[in-house]
């Protein structure tokens, strides 16, 4: 097949009336590598950018199992329905065993990616960084800038990534399972404080109880807990994505959330504070990565290396040799 060259202006027009094909064109160009490339897909995000942030930005972490594209699926299926316009980007398990793919599992949220008024994007990243790819926020704007209005961001519990996720969205949620009672002891109590609501899933069955017990637990345990976000009370709630249960009580959650953060100034406060700390860590990046494309920089630090595991230099030394 031909692949027929779009300007940098068609694909912001196209964008704009809300294709998903020429949305997928533009997330494509923003993650490629070549120069030419970066500098169109910065054009086109700078075209864009005033058409940004209209959007309830989503953060939906959870272990492997707790059930994330189930309810993924069935949330988003729920306000597509309702006439939302909903973007996911969504761990593509794949790339996880075959490190790189961007196949996508055909399995994984079928229903949802057949709606007319969803949008998903796979991360082709799920064993770096939980599926957070290094694109996501640039992504995320140009969602938002094609229309979508809800967009959900799918991480697994990896190193940096609740942290990562944490600050790119407004609403950050855990998914836990019942029946979890030495995993409510030993779950990091940084995860917890990072999270605006916990739902308790697969609250259905043989289940049920022991999920609203659960809910029980993780509600008092929220209470000794600092807010994740200021003047907000996390609070746990029951859902089952298989008999779509709970899900409108965490849409009418969320939407309290953003009416008590607008309130507060801390909408649009927190937002803000996200852009700085992206561009200070894009200028720490580029930084690490200008020192080591220095000529003779990694022979430097590997000397110096050994020079520290032979005791002949202190760590401070060592950097400041790299420095002069
Ligand atoms: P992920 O790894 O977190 O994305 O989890 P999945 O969405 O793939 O779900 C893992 C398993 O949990 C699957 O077998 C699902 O059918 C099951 N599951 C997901 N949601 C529910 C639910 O609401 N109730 C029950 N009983 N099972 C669920």
């Amino acid at each position: 097949k031909k692949e027929r060259f779009v300007s940098v202006e068609e694909l912001t027009e196209k964008i704009l009336r809300g294709s998903r094909l020429h949305l997928a064109k533009g997330i494509t160009l923003l993650e490629s590598i070549t120069s030419q490339d970066k500098e169109a897909g910065q054009q086109l995000l700078l075209n864009v950018l005033p058409k940004t942030g209209n959007s309830i930005r989503i953060g939906i972490t959870g272990v492997p199992g707790a059930g994330k594209s189930t309810f993924i699926e069935a949330f988003g299926l729920m306000l597509a329905n309702a006439g939302h316009k909903v973007a996911v980007l969504a761990i593509d398990p794949s790339s996880t065993v075959t490190g790189g793919s961007i196949l996508g599992d055909k399995t994984r949220m079928e229903e949802l990616a057949r709606h007319p008024n969803a949008f998903i994007r796979p991360s082709p990243s799920a064993g770096t960084l939980g599926g957070v790819h290094k694109k996501s926020r640039e992504t995320m704007l140009l969602c938002e800038a094609a229309g979508y209005d809800v967009i959900l961001i799918e991480t697994v519990g990896v190193g940096q990534s609740e942290t990562v996720v944490r600050g790119m969205v407004d609403y950050f949620m855990l998914l836990v399972l019942t029946g979890a009672g030495d995993e409510l002891q030993g779950m990091k109590k940084g995860i917890m404080e990072l999270a605006d609501g916990i739902v308790v899933h697969k609250a259905d069955g043989d289940n049920l109880r022991l999920a609203k017990k659960t809910v029980k637990e993780y509600r008092q345990l929220l209470h000794f807990l600092q807010p994740a976000s200021p003047g907000w009370t996390s609070t746990a709630l029951p859902v089952s994505s298989l008999q779509q249960t709970g899900l409108d009580e965490v849409w009418k959650t969320i939407l309290t959330f953003k009416e008590t953060m607008e309130r507060t100034g801390h909408w649009e406060g927190r937002r803000q504070s996200q852009t700085k700390d992206w561009f200070r860590s894009m200028i720490n990046d580029r930084l690490i990565d200008a020192f080591f494309a220095e000529p003779g920089k990694k022979e430097a630090v590997a000397e110096l290396e050994k020079g520290l595991l032979e005791g002949t230099l202190t760590v401070t030394h060592a950097v400041d040799r790299l420095f002069n």
